[in-house]
Parts: structure tokens; C-alpha cells; sequence
């Protein structure tokens, strides 16, 4: 199920929504995308206001405060899109959107301002345009396809893009951005992965997850179809208040993804979107999370803690810092419990 709800009937039934009057509710219905999928309604808790994942799906009226700071392009992809479709912000690697359309539309997502809300797919003639610039450029080593989400795209069109990405030989890895395998597991079908493998490039999935349930065992299905196809797979956190923003909770979601073949891989802290203020944690939390991470849990567990900069100048790592000190006062590396150690 994808695309945009407008009518208040169709919002789900469950707690957090059933708690706000419903004017508020569609008022944030006819400013930002809505939809949910049967498959994010099996897993998540009907009954319960403050349900990680019927949160992070179900409208909420604090979706309509925005402050100054926040704003509608928050990572600057407007100021780096060379051509329709395309994000080229760093030397060797591109984003190619292809389509607006979510399975289901996060709440607190970083395009919240154009998801669900344009043409739906990329036209013939702009995807024509966006490929020549991609051929045109040899240094663009990596295509990345993000959107929206290009898997709720068919198999069918998926082959088309791949088998035109097989010809342009300086791009080397294809790379997917997606929520499809939590979000309609069921879309990952044996021709899905075909087509992507049709690339004949190397293909990485790094699938948007950000709680332990969202695993359910119908995700868990999909994912192991692309690692038993060859694909790997790698995670996208999203560091969001009330989620997973306890070390106990980020550390059982890290683990679960490492038992599904799921390297973890980044952890956002929550960009500066409109109407998200109330999902974001302090920096300092977030530092605090990934030693919290570090000291309890395997080296497989510990994605990379990354802010995207406000106004398009790329992700940096934030996590903390373990190593401290200069030339002139000596060396002291911190070590898995925070204890510091002299380094000669
Ligand atoms: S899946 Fe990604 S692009 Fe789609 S709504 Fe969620 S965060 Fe935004």
C-alpha cells in the first residue's frame, strides 16, 4: 500500500491517534504525506499512546510547530542537484531519485516537504536526462537509489534502470536506500532482487530501521532473501525520542540487525525537518548512546553516529571521542569503560 491519505477515515485506529482531536490530526494530514501499511499494522501496538512504532507512522498535531532553525530541504539536496533526479554532493557518488512514493511516510522524515507529494515516478524523459548526466560524469563510482522509496517501484521497471546502470561501466556499486523490506515485506520477490542483480554492478540494500519490532519475522524473510541472493545488507537508524533512544533499546535493535545479516551501518542523528523538533535528542544523548553501545555491546553492533549539515555540506561522524590529549601534554586513549589509559 503506498501513496497519500488525505481522508481522516483512513488513519489508523490505534492509540496515539484515537488521543488528538481529530481537527489537529487533519490539519497534518493535508500538510504531509500519510500512509501505513497492513504489514507496519501487524507489528505495531494499538492500544498503547506511546507505541514505538505506531509513532513513528501516526500523525501527530506537534507535526505543525516548526521552528526557525528547522527548514523544508534540511540536508541541501536542492543546492547539489545537477540535473532533475539527481543529488551529486560528493565527488564520486550520486543519489538518483526516482520516485516521491513511500510504502509508508515516517513522521520525522528529512524530506518530509516533497515526499508524497509531486509526479510519483521520475518521467521517461527526466530519468533519460538524469542517466546522461551519470554517463557524462566517470567519476561517479556509486549510484544510490533513494527517493521516496525505489522499491515500492515494480520489478519490471526495476530491470529497465538496471539493465541501462549495467552500461554505464564506470559506475561500479549500486546502492539502495529503502524501508520496503519492514515496511511491505512482501514486496521483495525473487524478481525484485533479479532485477536489481541485473545491475551487474555490486549491489548493497541498506535498509531504513529504527526498533527492534520492526523485525518482524515476515522483515526478517525479506531481508534474508537479498543476503542469500549475494546482496549485502547494511542498516539507517534514525535516532529518534521515545524510540530507541535508550542504550538498552539501540543495542537489542544493533543485535537483531547483526543476527539478520544486517550490518549496522548509520546512526542519524534526527535532521532539522519541519515539525520534528519533538523527536530529536540532544547531540550529548546521542554521544552518550554510542559508548553506552560501544562498552556493552559486540563491535558488530556499533553503527557510525552522523549528522547530516544543515545546508547540504555532506554527513560527519559526531560520535564521541575516545582518543584526547596533544604532543605537548601526552596521549590518553579511553577505553570500553571509560576508563582513560596514557598513550607513549
Ligand atoms: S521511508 Fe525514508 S523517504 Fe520515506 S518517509 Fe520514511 S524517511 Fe522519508
Amino acid at each position: 500500500m503506498s501513496g497519500r491519505h488525505t481522508e481522516s477515515q483512513a488513519l489508523p485506529n490505534v492509540g496515539n491517534a484515537r488521543s488528538h482531536d481529530v481537527t489537529s490530526i487533519e490539519r497534518v494530514v493535508a500538510r504531509y504525506a500519510v500512509a501505513i501499511t497492513p504489514a507496519l499494522n501487524d507489528v505495531l501496538d494499538r492500544d498503547s499512546v506511546e507505541d514505538p512504532v505506531a509513532r513513528q507512522f501516526v500523525p501527530n498535531p506537534a507535526e505543525l510547530e516548526s521552528s526557525d532553525n528547522e527548514r523544508a530541504d534540511p540536508i541541501g539536496d536542492d543546492s547539489h542537484s545537477p540535473v532533475e533526479g539527481v543529488v551529486h554532493r560528493y565527488p564520486d557518488r550520486v543519489l538518483l531519485k526516482l520516485t516521491d512514493i513511500c510504502a509508508a511516510y515516517c513522521r520525522f522524515c528529512f524530506r518530509r516537504e516533497t515526499v508524497g507529494k509531486g509526479a510519483g515516478v521520475l518521467s521517461t524523459a527526466r530519468l533519460a536526462h538524469a542517466l546522461d548526466y551519470i554517463r557524462a560524469h566517470g567519476e561517479i563510482w556509486e549510484v544510490i537509489l533513494t527517493g521516496g522509496d525505489p522499491l515500492v517501484l515494480s520489478a519490471r521497471r526495476l530491470r529497465a534502470l538496471a539493465d541501462r546502470i549495467a552500461a554505464i561501466a564506470h559506475v561500479r556499486v549500486l546502492r539502495v536506500h529503502t524501508r520496503v523490506p519492514i515496511a511491505a515485506p512482501s514486496r521483495i520477490t525473487a524478481a525484485l532482487v533479479r532485477a536489481l542483480k541485473a545491475s551487474k554492478k555490486t549491489v548493497y540494500v541498506a535498509v531504513h530501521v529504527n526498533h527492534p519490532r520492526e523485525l518482524s519475522a515476515a522483515a526478517r524473510e525479506a531481508c534474508a532473501r537479498f543476503v542469500d541472493a549475494g546482496i549485502p545488507l547494511l542498516s539507517q537508524t534514525v535516532l529518534l525520542r521515545g524510540v530507541n533512544d535508550e542504550p538498552e533499546v539501540l543495542g537489542a535493535l544493533m543485535r537483531v540487525l547483526v543476527e539478520c545479516r544486517i550490518k549496522p551501518y548509520y546512526l542519524h542523528h534526527c535532521d532539522l525537518a519541519p515539525g520534528t523538533a519533538h523527536w530529536r535528542t540532544e547531540i550529548a544523548r546521542g554521544q552518550s548512546l554510542s559508548r553506552a553501545l560501544r562498552g556493552r555491546f559486540s563491535g558488530l553492533c556499533q553503527p557510525t553516529y552522523v549528522l547530516d549539515i544543515p545546508g547540504g555540506y555532506g554527513k560527519s561522524p559526531i560520535g564521541p571521542n575516545y582518543f584526547l590529549g596533544d604532543e605537548a601534554q601526552g596521549y590518553e586513549v579511553e577505553d570500553f569503560r571509560g576508563e582513560r589509559h596514557a598513550y607513549p
